[in-house]
């Protein structure tokens, strides 16, 4: 009886920092306070979901688990086993000593695209495209909602990298080259957050409750400026050059709230952004007062070091001491553990560095409610592909869609194309591919092939439910220019473009149509009036097809909802999208960016035709 008053009473116990009551500081402070090292070295630490267990999350205090490049508990994983999963690590975590909950987090860089059945958006230059953001802000929203639907309440989102070069394998992951087009879109920060309330804090970060995500401005800083775009590499450029161009993103997400900024793999001007001290606590943490936590990039640290892990030790100092608060480690998470402790034992790393980034940390996870809200139920399952979410999609690739060409002169439009004709030639591998319309970081870290990738709309399927009943569809992938002439359509689509890629996979020196789409676009636009729909990444190269062209349309990488297409072309709404990036004629001209003294482009920056119809 004794036993249990005793255990009774120390349950009753008073802990200040499980008091949702107190002020933030002070339950930092409180928690902060009780912690041992080795608690505080676990906080830092951010491990692979697929060395994650409850025993490792509870014996080494692990902080934070991650889904590295969206990997999934099994194939086709529904929300509610994301939800199981995830909480099975979470009660690991809330069987330590002062039960602090883990954060898990998750690449959802166009919807939650690591899910299957989950709304794919277009990826971020195609919202780039839309110059709205209202609209990426209310897909932030969605986003969030879908993340929280698989119990996860973090996001390695968004990409605020202004890509300056189109041969970098990330650039569709940038909204623009244009840095003022990039500011405007961290309006996706309060979506996936939550509104900032009136008099926050400058710097604060915030997460308004359990249906927003904490969000994570990455790669800081200066990722997209590498030479010739290769992927990770060097940002050559003055410090006045990367403060106006590759920086003010980042005021923006910091004046928004943002919770997380990840740092980048690239270096400046020779120096790994991983060790770089004076931009990560010199520039980002004392002079923007950013107080959110920083994150490292995967394997970041060990990048610090060449090859890549030869002297762990070092990179451990050189990135914990630049400012770096949390370590996405991902697998040798025991010999990071123990290479910080002594670090900081032998006063190489000082316990107030230590501190900082646990302050950093824990802030986040109590502003976001994360203490009195840890585990996740079913309950938000619906929003996984909701038809909500679809038709903002939907809306989202409508107006990302920028129209470059369209007949030969004003007086002789091809678009919008009529819904009655009589037989209309779809061609193209894109025509038919949902794996290629939603492109890398999709279900797959590369993304993949194919209609089975997850549920969506393929463009040809949009066009054969859009046309007139009588409307005769015929679809050839790559039909030879005899058979376009000896045919009597009234006009050909051809969908074309490049195949899913991501990071450096990405990189490309000559940004060619992937396959036989050039040899598609002769042989339809040879023998026809045709339409070509390019589903891209960015800019490729089309100087030497764009006179037999009639109609032009830059698609981006739209995600699963093909009707935003079908919606435009054939005129229910008009065209309104603006090239987020210049269109250049031949690759030797790259890096080529609005402004430059060089500029010739194929079709400029902030182009686009319209057309009548809604917006
Ligand atoms: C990418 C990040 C991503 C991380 C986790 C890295 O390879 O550079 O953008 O958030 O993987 O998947």
């Amino acid at each position: 009886l004794l036993h249990c008053w005793v255990v009774a009473m120390a349950e009753a116990e008073y802990l200040k920092y499980k008091d949702p009551k107190q002020p933030l500081n002070t339950r930092i402070k409180d928690l902060v306070d009780r912690m041992t090292l080795e608690e505080k070295i676990g906080q830092m630490v951010q491990i692979d979901r697929t060395v994650a267990s409850a025993d490792v999350m509870n014996k080494y205090y692990i902080g934070s688990v991650l889904s590295g490049g969206g990997s999934v508990p099994k194939p086709k994983a529904s929300a509610k086993d994301w939800v199981d999963m995830v909480n099975e690590f979470q009660k690991g975590s809330l069987s330590t000593r002062l039960g602090i909950p883990m954060i898990y987090a998750i690449d959802a860089v166009h919807g939650h695209n690591n899910v299957y059945n989950a709304t794919i958006f277009p990826h971020n230059v195609g919202l780039g495209a839309t110059r709205d953001p209202q609209l990426v802000k209310k897909i932030g929203d969605a986003t969030a909602l879908e993340v929280r639907a698989t119990g996860i309440p973090y996001a390695f989102a968004p990409c605020i990298a202004v890509c300056r070069d189109p041969r970098w394998g990330r650039c569709y992951e940038s909204y623009s080259e244009d840095h003022k087009v990039v500011q405007a879109m961290t309006e996706i920060i309060p979506g996936l957050q939550g509104d900032l309330p009136p008099n926050s804090q400058k710097g604060v970060p915030f997460v308004a409750g359990n249906k927003k995500v904490a969000a994570c401005a990455k790669h800081y800083v200066g990722d997209g400026g590498t030479t010739r775009g290769i992927n990770e590499n060097n940002t050559v450029a003055t410090r006045h050059e990367l403060l106006s161009i590759h920086m003010p993103a980042y005021y923006n997400s910091i004046i928004k709230g943002v919770s997380t900024i990840m740092v980048s793999y690239s270096s400046w001007n020779g120096e790994k952004m991983h060790a770089n001290r004076d931009l990560i606590t010199g520039f980002l943490k004392n002079t923007l007062r950013f107080r959110g936590f920083v994150i490292s990039d995967w394997q970041g640290i060990d990048r610090i070091t060449s090859p890549a892990h030869a002297n762990y030790t070092y990179s451990i100092e050189t990135g914990v001491n630049a400012g770096i608060d949390m370590i996405m480690i991902p697998y040798n998470y025991t010999e990071f553990i123990d290479g910080l402790t002594l670090l900081v034992k032998n006063n190489v790393i000082p316990i107030s560095r230590i501190d900082d980034a646990v302050k950093r940390i824990l802030r986040v996870k109590f502003v976001m409610g994360l203490f009195e809200n840890p585990l996740a139920d079913y309950s938000l399952a619906d929003q996984l592909g909701s038809q909500e979410h679809r038709e903002l999609a939907r809306e989202a690739v409508r107006k990302s869609l920028v129209l470059l060409k369209n007949g030969e002169n004003a007086d002789k439009p091809l678009l919008p194309l009529p819904k009655k004709a009589s037989k209309i030639l779809v061609a193209g591998s894109h025509a038919d591919n949902l794996g290629y319309q939603c492109g890398g970081w999709t279900i797959e870290w590369q993304g993949l092939s194919g209609n089975n990738v997850t549920s969506g709309t393929t463009i040809l399927s949009a066009i054969k439910n859009t046309v007139d009943r009588d409307t005769e569809i015929v679809y050839q992938e790559n039909p030879s220019l005899d058979y376009v002439k000896s045919n009597d359509f009234s006009y050909a689509i051809v969908v074309v473009g490049e195949t899913p890629y991501a990071e450096t996979n990405g990189d490309s020196l000559n940004l060619t149509i992937s396959g036989k789409g050039a040899e598609t676009i002769n042989n339809v636009c040879g023998g026809v009036k045709c339409v070509v729909v390019l589903i891209t990444g960015r800019p490729v190269v089309m100087l030497p097809y764009v006179d037999i062209i009639e109609g032009l349309v830059a698609a981006w990488l739209p995600g699963s909802e093909g009707y935003g297409v079908t919606d435009v072309l054939f005129g229910d709404y008009g065209f309104s999208g603006k090239l987020p990036r210049t269109w250049f004629k031949t690759v030797d001209q790259l890096p080529m960016n609005v402004g430059d003294s060089h500029y010739d482009p194929l079709f400029p920056f902030g182009f686009g035709l319209t057309t009548k119809g809604l917006y």
